[in-house]
């Protein structure tokens, strides 16, 4: 018999499916250029040389053998170090590399690190806005996933949500800064006084909350926007990286998790990460892509054209009558609908082949998302669209 739970998550085809159908239909149709695709955080720009001179030097210098091997659960001894360091010269933090655990991009960090700090029933409390598979990695913990609904001006945490939200039952709060899908930062004020809930919640509990932080667009700040390295604000802090979108790496999959070594029980979490890896299937990072990692964790793409698309698309949208909160980071933007149902007007929007993303799969109705992970050229070719679009809703 196949699983039913899977089966079940086979039937939840939405529109994301729709937008792809008919943007592979058009652009057979129409021509790449006239479909105005901001439907996937896929990142726009091509990895650093450093990259392909850091596989050439590798492969060349490395006995094959040895480099092609099985990587130690947590990963190469001197990735894990050199990844410390990397952390420990940016943030001012005490990593050693026992505490670096390579996993396959975000997704494998965040599986690991929800397994360690909760048992099947717990409950897991993510903000709203969220990314969508937060509902698959979290019941695929064993766990319940309870939404904090937003603050929809400013996108920072609802606090009066999130007391009431939490209960003795939350084992971890799950914080996605800078944040897809609005591309708001939290503010270093916004953080302490996260900490400081966590703190006297616990206190009241008896029982740490630990803070996962989720961080796959954390190198990906624009100027001047305040970006506090969350674990130096609240020890219990399992941070979740990745080099997909920093570095344009997806399709490796390389990233890791970093236990604060203040956090309550950080010996006993790294010990119970290589045992998660076993029920995962997580058999180690890839280990090429570790040593590559460690050649090039403190570099980034060109990661410019993010924040011209910002601003050229901001202030357009807010000209033609959209409102939205301005992003500090990331490559996405999350207007508020012109009409109550999101899904419907970006069904509208489809078609006139703008392909946008409703906030319903996000946590957040009534709002919209765009991936403006584009060549900025399409973001031009896209404004008279949108513009449009304003007009016949009557912005
Ligand atoms: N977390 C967030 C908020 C994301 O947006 C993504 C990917 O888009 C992930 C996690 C997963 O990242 P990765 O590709 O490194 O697994």
């Amino acid at each position: 018999m196949l699983n039913r739970e899977y089966t079940e998550m086979l039937r939840e085809k939405d529109i994301i499916f729709e937008i792809f159908a008919h943007a592979t239909k058009r652009r057979a149709e129409v021509g790449p250029e006239r479909v105005y695709d901001f439907s996937l955080g896929n990142p726009s720009v091509p990895a650093p040389e450093a990259v392909a001179e850091s596989i050439r030097r590798i492969t060349a210098e490395t006995d094959a053998l040895a480099l092609h091997s099985y990587s130690p659960a947590g990963g190469v001894p001197q990735v894990r170090e050199a990844v410390a360091a990397d952390l420990n010269r940016r943030y001012g933090t005490d990593y050693e590399g026992k505490h670096i655990f390579m996993t396959c991009g975000a997704a494998a960090a965040l599986a690991h690190a929800l397994r360690a700090v909760s048992n099947p029933g717990d409950e897991i409390l993510a903000f709203a806005p969220c990314f969508s598979e937060y509902g698959p990695y979290v019941s695929g913990a064993g766990c319940n996933l309870t939404l904090v609904s937003a603050d929809t001006e400013s996108f920072q945490i609802n606090f009066a949500a999130l007391q009431s939200a939490l209960s003795p039952r939350t084992a971890a709060v799950l914080l996605n800064s800078p944040n897809n899908p609005s591309g708001v930062v939290c503010s270093t004020g916004t953080v302490k006084k996260l900490a400081e809930v966590l703190r006297a919640k616990a206190a009241e509990y008896g029982h740490t909350i630990y803070l996962i932080s989720d961080e796959p667009y954390r190198d990906i700040v624009f100027n001047g926007v305040d970006s506090p390295y969350i674990a130096k604000l609240y020890p219990h802090t399992l941070t979740c990286y990745s080099f997909s979108k920093s570095l344009s790496l997806p399709g490796e999959r390389i990233g890791y998790v970093a236990v604060n070594p203040a956090c309550d029980r950080a010996q006993g979490i790294l010990e119970l990460l290589p045992q998660i890896s076993r029920t995962t299937g997580h058999n180690g990072a890839p280990s090429l892509l570790q040593r590559v990692a460690a050649d090039c964790c403190a570099l980034t793409s060109d990661l410019t054209v993010y924040e011209r698309n910002k601003e050229l698309l901001y202030s357009a949208l807010l000209s033609y009558g959209y409102h939205c909160v301005e992003p500090g980071g990331t490559f996405y933007m999350f207007p508020r609908s012109p009409e109550a149902d999101a899904a419907a007007f970006c069904r509208r929007a489809m078609e006139k082949d703008l392909l946008l993303v409703p906030g319903d799969g996000f946590g957040c109705p009534g709002h919209f998302r765009i991936a403006y992970c584009v060549p900025t050229e399409a973001v031009e070719r896209s404004l008279p669209v949108f513009k449009a679009l304003a007009e016949e809703y009557g912005l």
